[in-house]
C-alpha cells in the first residue's frame, strides 16, 4: 500500500543512552527525538511489544497521520512499504566519551561529564536481534556517538556484524584509535568510514578538534584506504567564522585525495545552522557549491550530504521554484 512514511518510522531503531528512539534526526520543524523506550539501560528488547506498538502508529500513519515530531522532515516520501516486522536502520550511539573535542560537538558543553560516563554493553542487544531473526541482513548499521573505537565491546561487535554478513556498516570515527575491526571490514567491502577531519591543515584541525592528532589521523586513514575495497569518506562540517575559507576546504578535497580515499561528506554546523537557515550568507553557497559541484575536479567520485548541508539544498530548491512561479 502507498503512503507517506519513512525508513525510520516503518524499520528504524535507534540506541541512546538512556532511551531508544526511532531516528537521530532532529534539524526539521517539528524536532523529531521519538522515543520508543525511556530509561534504557541496555536491557534486551520486547520485540513483540515493540511492534505492536509500532503498528499501531502505522495503521494511523496509513491514514494521513504523521506523528508531530516529524513535521517537515526530508526523510518523509510517499511509496509502498514493508509492512512486515523487522528492522533494518540501526543507529549504535549510546554512547558519548571521545578522544577528541571538537568544539561543534554535543560533548562540548560538559566534556569531563560525558567522558565520564559509562555506556551499557549493547552487544547482547544486537545479538539478540540477530538470534530472533529481528535485524535483517540487509539493515544499514550506523555507529555515532562519542567515539565508536573506543566503546569495550567495539571491536567484538563489528566482528559479529560481519559474521553475520551484514554488508551495510557505516562507522563515524574520529579516526586518532586505528581499529583492526574497521580494517577487517574495510577489506570485506562491508565498511563505510567517515571521518570528520573539518580541515586541511593542521592548525585549522587544532582550532576545530582541541587535540594533538593531525598527522596520526591522516596516516590511519592512508592506512585504511590501502583497504582499497570498503568506502571510506573524509567529512568537513562546515563551522562559519572557524573553518569557512574556500582555500581550507579545496585542500581538504585535494589532500583527501592525496591520502589514496575518492569519497567525501559535507555538513554544516548544526546550531549555526538552525541560527541562520533562513538568511544564509552568500558566501556559503559558494563554499557549498564548490563542494557539491565540483568534487570531481578533484577525482573524486562522490560527495554526501549530511542532514543539515541538506537542508540547505532543499531550501534552495524551494526557494528557486517559488520565485520562477512567482
Ligand atoms: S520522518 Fe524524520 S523525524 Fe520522523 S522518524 Fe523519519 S527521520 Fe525521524
Ligand atoms: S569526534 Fe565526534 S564525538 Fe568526538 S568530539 Fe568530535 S563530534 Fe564529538
Amino acid at each position: 500500500m502507498k503512503y507517506t512514511s519513512c525508513i525510520h518510522l516503518e524499520h528504524g531503531i535507534t540506541f541512546f543512552l538512556n532511551s531508544v528512539q526511532i531516528c537521530c534526526i532532529s534539524s526539521h520543524p517539528g524536532g523529531g527525538n521519538i522515543v520508543q523506550i525511556e530509561n534504557y539501560n541496555g536491557e534486551l528488547i520486547d520485540w513483540d511489544t515493540l511492534f505492536k506498538n509500532r503498528n499501531k502508529m502505522r495503521e494511523d500513519i496509513k491514514n494521513g497521520l504523521i506523528p508531530e515530531k516529524c513535521s517537515g522532515c526530508y526523510y518523509l516520501e510517499e511509496r509502498d512499504w514493508n509492512c512486515d516486522n523487522y528492522i533494518d536502520e540501526v543507529l549504535i550511539g549510546h554512547f558519548t566519551h571521545c578522544n577528541c573535542n571538537c568544539i561543534y560537538c554535543y560533548t562540548d558543553k560538559d566534556k569531563k561529564y560525558f567522558n565520564s560516563v559509562n555506556p551499557y554493553n549493547i552487544y547482547p542487544v544486537i545479538k539478540d536481534m540477530i538470534e530472533k531473526g529481528v535485524l535483517s541482513k540487509n539493515a544499514t548499521i550506523t555507529f555515532g556517538g562519542g567515539e565508536p573505537t573506543i566503546l569495550k565491546e567495539f571491536e567484538d561487535l563489528v566482528h559479529l556484524l560481519l559474521d553475520y554478513d551484514v554488508y551495510n556498516i557505516r562507522i563515524h570515527s574520529d579516526g586518532i584509535k586505528y581499529s583492526p575491526a574497521i580494517e577487517k571490514g574495510l577489506k570485506l567491502g562491508k565498511i563505510t568510514l567517515i571521518t570528520s577531519v573539518d580541515s586541511s591543515s593542521r592548525q585549522i584541525y587544532e582550532k576545530v578538534k582541541h587535540v594533538n592528532a593531525f598527522d596520526k589521523v591522516w596516516k590511519n586513514l592512508e592506512n585504511y584506504a590501502k583497504t582499497k575495497n570498503g568506502l571510506i569518506r573524509t567529512k568537513y562540517v562546515l563551522i562559519p567564522g572557524v573553518n569557512d575559507s574556500l582555500h581550507e576546504v579545496k585542500n581538504w578535497m585535494k589532500k583527501t585525495y592525496d591520502a589514496g580515499i575518492r569519497n567525501i561528506a559535507f555538513d554544516i554546523e548544526d546550531n549555526w545552522f538552525k541560527t541562520n537557515r533562513n538568511n544564509i550568507p552568500q558566501y556559503i553557497y559558494v563554499i557549498f557549491d564548490f563542494v557539491y559541484k565540483f568534487y570531481s575536479q578533484y577525482k573524486l567520485e562522490s560527495c554526501e550530504l549530511y542532514e543539515r548541508a541538506s537542508n540547505l539544498k532543499i531550501d534552495r530548491e524551494n526557494k528557486q521554484k517559488s520565485d520562477t512561479e512567482s
